[in-house]
């Protein structure tokens, strides 16, 4: 049975009286930087719950991608002219933005890419060319992402290696036991997700990394989902490798980064070729760039670059520590209201999540459940969520997936369940 989590008039306190979390963010406040909120959807407010496909942009980030271009652009790194300078120096202040929100060590380690798919390609070929040879083994987990999946498994048929994949029991927790029994001298890397997008499982990534580094092996964390949503510490966690997408933080789309211990990065081969990423050029011989230009290849998505410097410095100037403890309180929430309801099941149950409600009902097909919420303005993600072998162990074919953001209320939980309600209506 639920317990009122808030009382009437008294934000942050449940039916009991006691603190619920709700009120370290104003999220009405919030939503005022995100205009887009803002509007009817068929008829009905808004209510954005698809957070782990793309979140939407605040003001700061949209005033910074068009101020560069009605007052900057120009190529970077090229020109001595003033526009190149600035376009350069704004280009630059966003990595040692990032660099500063993963407390990396030095801005050159940080690369810019295209996404999370692209950063994790990025190691699959550079690193995994270098270094793997034919039986060699690459660690992942059953909840990854197809991102974490197919780069591996592309070079595992080219080179002969093996995949190995961690299991994980029936709430989304990954069995430590196993990934242990799974260490061993041919393991090349552990690559895995650090918050899985279909389930909101939070792995234990310094757990993970101690492990695999007392035999020697490199890990690479795939923080597309848990960099919007909690601090990420590329220090702390202990990884080798951590990649992101720009438009999962309330950043554009098309940049993301890669950040890897220089010491990596320096002896791996160049990932793309072509102009920005050399030092010389003869038609004998090339020298490379020095990091992070080596694997800058070609015009960078400069505005890009630009807009996630933004979004970082807005998602600084919240806290991510507050971000953190909203959305849990926020999931709490979502988490009870939705397990009230006799017919939902809730896919991913961990005890560390985000905020993350994939759902199942035997009444509907998931894409008919979407489509009567999106007739109710609510925008949902529905199906295999780019990670098939979830929805296998679970022998489903699909989830509902509402994901939150700091700028969704507990209004937008309850609308959620009211459509659920009419879904119950419609299909019994
Ligand atoms: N990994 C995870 C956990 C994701 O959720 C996603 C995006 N759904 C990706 C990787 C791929 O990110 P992108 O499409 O931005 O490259």
């Amino acid at each position: 049975m639920t317990t009122a989590i808030n009382t009437p008039g008294v934000p942050g306190r449940d039916g009991s009286g006691q603190p619920n979390g709700l009120d370290v963010i104003d999220p009405y406040r919030i939503r005022q930087d995100f205009p887009i909120l803002d509007q009817q959807v068929n008829g009905k407010p808004l209510v954005y719950l698809d957070n782990a496909a793309t979140t939407q942009k605040p003001l700061a980030v949209i005033d910074a991608i068009s101020s560069y271009y009605l007052h900057n652009n120009a190529n970077v790194h090229r020109g001595v002219h003033t526009l190149s300078q600035r376009a350069t120096d704004d280009y630059e202040a966003g990595r040692e933005a990032v660099r500063r929100f993963i407390n990396a060590p030095d801005a050159n380690e940080v690369i810019y890419v295209r996404g999370t798919t692209e950063g994790l390609n990025l190691v699959a070929s550079s690193y995994g060319r270098k270094y793997f040879k034919a039986g060699d083994e690459v660690i992942i987990t059953g909840m990854e992402h197809h991102s974490n999946i197919v780069p591996w498994q592309i070079l595992g048929k080219e080179i002969g290696i093996r995949l190995r994949v961690v299991p994980f029991n029936d709430d989304g927790e990954l069995l430590m036991d196993e990934y242990e029994a799974m260490l061993n001298d041919r393991t090349r890397m552990v690559s895995v997700v650090h918050q899985s997008n279909a389930l909101g499982t939070v792995n234990p990534i310094p757990e993970m990394v101690e492990l695999a580094h007392a035999r020697g092996i490199p890990v690479m964390v795939d923080a597309a989902q848990s960099i919007p949503h909690m601090p990420v510490d590329v220090q702390a966690l202990g990884a080798d490798f951590l990649t992101f997408s720009g438009h999962k933080m309330y950043g554009p789309t098309g940049i993301g980064a890669l950040w890897g211990r220089a010491e990596l990065l320096d002896d791996m081969p160049p990932y793309q070729s072509g102009g920005e990423m050399i030092r010389s050029v003869t038609f004998e011989e090339t020298i490379y760039n020095t990091l992070p230009h080596k694997f800058e290849a070609g015009t960078p998505d400069i505005a890009g670059a630009i807009g996630l410097g933004a979004a970082v410095e807005y998602l600084e100037s919240i806290g991510m520590e507050r971000i953190a403890a909203y959305e849990q309180a926020l999931l709490r929430y979502g988490t009870e209201k939705l397990g009230d309801i006799e017919g939902v099941r809730l896919i991913g149950t961990a005890e560390e999540k985000g905020g993350v409600l994939s759902f199942y009902m035997e009444a509907a097909h998931p894409h008919d459940i979407g489509t009567i919420l999106d007739s109710e303005g609510i925008a949902v993600r529905t199906g295999h969520h780019c990670a098939q072998p979830v929805m296998a162990r679970y022998e489903i074919p699909a989830t509902v997936r509402a994901s939150l953001a700091f700028y969704n209320t507990t209004d937008d939980i309850d609308a959620l369940v009211k459509a659920i309600d009419r879904v119950i209506e419609v299909f019994g």
